[in-house]
This record gives C-alpha cells, sequence and structure tokens, in this order.
C-alpha cells in the first residue's frame, strides 16, 4: 500500500527529490522511481508503495538466518515484500527482488504492523525477521513495526545486504536488536559487476555501525567459484571482521547453489568453505566461523574457542547437541561464549509454515 515516505530524503529543484536512505541517492523526478522501483516522486513528494505488502510471512528457526549466536533455537516471525537496492545476479529470491509491486501483485497481501506483532506473538516467535528479499527500502513498514514489536516483547532482525545510509541507520537502528548482513565479496568489482553496487564501502560502514550501537552482527559470505573465491580476499574479508567487528563476531561462508542468472555456474566445493574457514580462524583469530548451505558438515557447530569442544551441535537449522551451562560457559572448561539471549531449546516443532 502506498505511504508517504518518511526515511531521510530532500526535495531538490523541479520537483525532483533526492532518496538518502541507501547510498545510492537515487535522484528521482516527477512520476518516476527510484533503482529500487518501490519509492516514487509523486508532484514532489515521495512515497513507498510497498508500506505493508506482503510477499510471503513463515515462522523460521532463527538458525536459518543465519543466526547462530544470537537466541539460540528461538523462532524468527519472517515477512518479506517486493524490491532491492541491488540487482543480483545470483540472487535466489529474484521473484520477489527483482519485480515491480504490480508485477507482484497477484502474490501480495496487506498487512498493519500491529497484525504482524499480534501474528508473532500468536506464533510464539521470540523474533520478527525482516527477510527474503532486502527489508531497508521497506524502511517505513519495518520501523513502525519494529517498534510496536519492542513495546510488546518481541526481537527485531535484519537480513539485509548493508546498504543504507549511516542517517537513516541512525532512525533504526533503535529497534534493531540482530542483523545477519552479507559481505558478498571484499571487492568493488565484485559488487559493480555482480550486483550493479558501485562501491561496497557503505556495506561496511553501516555494519560497523551497527555493531557499534550494540546489534548482535553475524556476517555472511557467500562463495561463489571463480568470482569471489580468491583466498587472498577471504582472508581481507576475515581480517576486516576481526579488526572493526572482533574476533568474536560470527562469520558464515555460506555454499553457492545456482540461481537465476548464474545457473552456469557450479556449487562451490566443499573444500573451498573448508579453507575459508581454516583461514578466518587459524590465521586470522576469529572465534565463530561456520559453513552454510551444507548440511551435516561440522562446520555447523559452535567450538569452545579456548578448548575446541563442541559446545553446539547442529543439523542444518537444527541444534542436535547442547553443551553450555545457562549463562553460556562450555561445559568442559567453563570459557564464556560469545552467544548472546537464552537458549530457547528445542522448538523448532512449533515450526508451522502459515503460508
Ligand atoms: S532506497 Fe531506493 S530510491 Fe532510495 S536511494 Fe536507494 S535505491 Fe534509490
Ligand atoms: S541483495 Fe539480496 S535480495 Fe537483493 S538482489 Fe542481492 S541477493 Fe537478491
Ligand atoms: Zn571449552
Amino acid at each position: 500500500m502506498i505511504r508517504e515516505a518518511f526515511a531521510p530524503h530532500k526535495k531538490l529543484d523541479g520537483n525532483k527529490i533526492r532518496c538518502d536512505l541507501c547510498p545510492r541517492h537515487c535522484v528521482i523526478p516527477p512520476g518516476r522511481r527510484g533503482f529500487c522501483k518501490t519509492r516514487e516522486n509523486r508532484d514532489g513528494k515521495l512515497y513507498t508503495l510497498i508500506y505493508g505488502s506482503l510477499t510471503a510471512l513463515a515462522v523460521d528457526p532463527i538458525e536459518k538466518k543465519p543466526l547462530y549466536n544470537f537466541w539460540p533455537g528461538a523462532l524468527a516471525f519472517s515477512i518479506s515484500t517486493v524490491g532491492c537496492s541491488f540487482a543480483c545476479k545470483f540472487c535466489q529470491n529474484w521473484s520477489i527482488s527483482q519485480v515491480t509491486i504490480e508485477e507482484a501483485r497477484g502474490r501480495i497481501e496487506e498487512y498493519s504492523p500491529e497484525e504482524i506483532v499480534a501474528l508473532a506473538k500468536k506464533y510464539d516467535c521470540e523474533t520478527i525477521a525482516y527477510t527474503y528479499n532486502e527489508p531497508i527500502i521497506w524502511f517505513e513498514f519495518v520501523y513502525d513495526t519494529a517498534k510496536l514489536a519492542h513495546k510488546e516483547g518481541v526481537k527485531n532482525i535484519l537480513v539485509t545486504n548493508g546498504y543504507i545510509t549511516l542517517e537513516a541507520l541512525e532512525e533504526l537502528v533503535p529497534y534493531i536488536d540482530a542483523a545477519n548482513i552479507d559481505i558478498k565479496a571484499f571487492s568493488d568489482k565484485f559488487y559493480k559487476e555482480l550486483c550493479s553496487v558501485p562501491s561496497f564501502k557503505p556495506v561496511l560502514e553501516a555494519t560497523k555501525y551497527m555493531k557499534e550501537k550494540g546489534v548482535h552482527v553475524e556476517c555472511t559470505n557467500l562463495i561463489i567459484p571463480g568470482y569471489n573465491d580468491n583466498f587472498d580476499e577471504i582472508r581481507q574479508l576475515a581480517r576486516w571482521v576481526f579488526e572493526e567487528l572482533g574476533p568474536d563476531t560470527p562469520l558464515h561462508f555460506s555454499r553457492f547453489y545456482p540461481h537465476y542468472k548464474m545457473i552456469y555456474v557450479s556449487p562451490t566445493p566443499i573444500s573451498t568453505l573448508v579453507k575459508a574457514r581454516e583461514i578466518a580462524m587459524k590465521e586470522i583469530g576469529l572465534h565463530y566461523v561456520y559453513i552454510g548451505n551444507v548440511p551435516g558438515h561440522e562446520g555447523e557447530y559452535t567450538y569452545c574457542p579456548e578448548c575446541g569442544y563442541p559446545v553446539v551441535k547442529r543439523l542444518g537449522f537444527d541444534i542436535t547437541e547442547w553443551n553450555l551451562t545457562e549463562d553460556m560457559k562450555c561445559k568442559k572448561c567453563g570459557t564464556k561464549i560469545a552467544i548472546k539471549g537464552e537458549y530457547r531449546g528445542d522448538r523448532h516443532r512449533l515450526i508451522n509454515y502459515i503460508r
């Protein structure tokens, strides 16, 4: 549904508007939309076209986001709309991220923030995740819902490309508890050629800002063979996470499967993911580095950084073994493990896809 936008923007001469929500800073003439196709200038006023317009609504394990070191075993009431500030050639959700609201019309249902928060509570979800397509461009609805969720004791999760101006982030961040941020590569070339984004520097700035403001941050790097599987680049990425976000920040190396415009590229060899993880842990010193999209791999476990004991075993999105004390200490050596929140136990049996 259409609502006047309140994310940062500026009126320019000739009834044009500069949108300052993401670092594209689109200058939008009257009657036109920005790059994300969800924000429109109507007679010199900026509107969001997607307020409360949902394409999906599901109860997911929090591990699916992926968040491994935040409220393990919790449920995430997951919602999405249409559009994205990126145009990744490998997008697995392209059928919602790369379409307009008109193209998705038959798949949209309208909800209010009150309804979303009530549903999250009804399904016993500790969190609401804004996910599947890019939530930053959904600023107004995310802001209103997240604010209300906090009042009702529900936490908020962003699963995002991290492409947001600090000006906009400053407004949103008080209501965000956790974020999984994609750092797709440590190279502008990759971002330009595969995502149509001029530079990834704003992503790093936003990630750092969230961490500084107390948001629980986990980063994901999808490794695509032949495009971002250079180990020097992976080393740089891991070093950046270590130095700027700290050794306790979880980093997920995720396996690529062919999607969208990149169906000709093979899935990532497991050996590449294993080596990336080794570099990040042994060479760089990160404590919690995971392998994603490889169910059954021991890179899904959380290990005690002190004694190496597997303190949390997982299989896919399920926790199969929990070897931590109530105050998140390794049962073997007593080292405090950097997991935020409580262990919510085996609650995944409650998962119920409701749409
Ligand atoms: S949010 Fe959309 S309209 Fe605004 S600057 Fe980004 S891409 Fe452009
Ligand atoms: S940022 Fe995410 S949702 Fe947007 S196009 Fe890229 S992969 Fe798809
Ligand atoms: Zn230990």
